[in-house]
């Protein structure tokens, strides 16, 4: 682990980048639905249907979705019969996905904080392991992939999804126009929070490339790593399996 890493464009510490990456979901948390849909003008629900659709959640299946936030991820395979744990590092993205299970009168979710680079549970617990727009933003993303694989059980899989906006060469500078100049605009009128979606918008960008994160997914350990570009490649979903 380096002695300074990236919060958006800043170089700091990484107890700093956990510290302030916390600030920024606890900051959004209440608005972070909303956000949500005006941002990716309701794409992320089409992207999230997807990518459930890939992981291909069975009945009874234990399945740790981490950084599950508010909750969309996990609700989707819940539905499918799914035992699924949703794990976040912070409390207030918990706190408005359990109020949000609660009005649909979903059961049966497990809610629980967790860091995902060092995590609670026994090894081999989960037949599948879920990252949702979350790996971005951890600070040690080495350390998390090894925590999958180690809490995935034999045969367990491995799906993670994430923006790939600088492999969308048509679009790109579209893209970084609208990501820098937009979205922190909409960010401070509609959540009153100009800075937090910034540091969205940068760390969308510094992520590495499909084929590097490819790289890293294979070095935690996992075989078969992939990375399918989705819905014109604005999104990648990366998997790997554990044997
Ligand atoms: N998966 C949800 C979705 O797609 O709607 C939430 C995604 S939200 C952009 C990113 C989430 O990652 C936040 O809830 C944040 O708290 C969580 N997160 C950031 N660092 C984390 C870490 N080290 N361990 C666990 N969760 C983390």
């Amino acid at each position: 682990m380096p002695d300074q890493v990236n919060f958006g464009d800043e170089l700091v510490s990484p107890d700093e980048k956990t510290r302030r990456v916390g600030k920024v979901f606890s900051s959004v948390a209440r608005r972070y639905d909303l956000m949500n849909d005006l941002m990716s003008g309701g794409m992320h629900r089409l992207w999230k249907d997807r990518f459930v659709h890939r992981v291909k959640p069975r009945p009874g299946e234990q399945i740790l979705d981490m950084a599950g936030g508010t909750g969309d991820v996990a609700f989707r395979m819940a539905a499918r019969g799914a035992r699924v744990t949703a794990a976040d590092i912070n409390a207030d993205m918990l706190e408005v996905g359990k109020e949000r299970a609660k009005r649909r009168g979903l059961t049966g979710l497990t809610w629980k904080v967790e860091n995902a680079e060092a995590l609670s549970f026994a090894d081999a617990t989960f037949d599948a392991y879920t990252i949702v727009f979350g790996i971005r933003n951890v600070t040690d993303i080495p350390a998390a992939l090894r925590e999958a694989h180690r809490v995935l059980k034999r045969g367990g899989r491995f799906y993670c999804m994430e923006f790939s906006s600088s492999e969308w060469p048509g679009f790109s500078t579209l893209y970084e126009t609208y990501a820098s100049k937009v979205i922190p605009r909409v960010g401070k009128a509609v959540a009153h929070d100009e800075d937090s979606y910034r540091y969205l918008v940068e760390s969308i960008r510094r992520f590495p490339r499909p084929a590097a994160f490819k790289a890293m997914v294979a070095d935690a350990g996992f075989v078969r790593a992939a990375a399918e570009p989705m819905l014109g490649g604005l999104v990648t979903i990366h998997s790997g399996w554990k044997i």
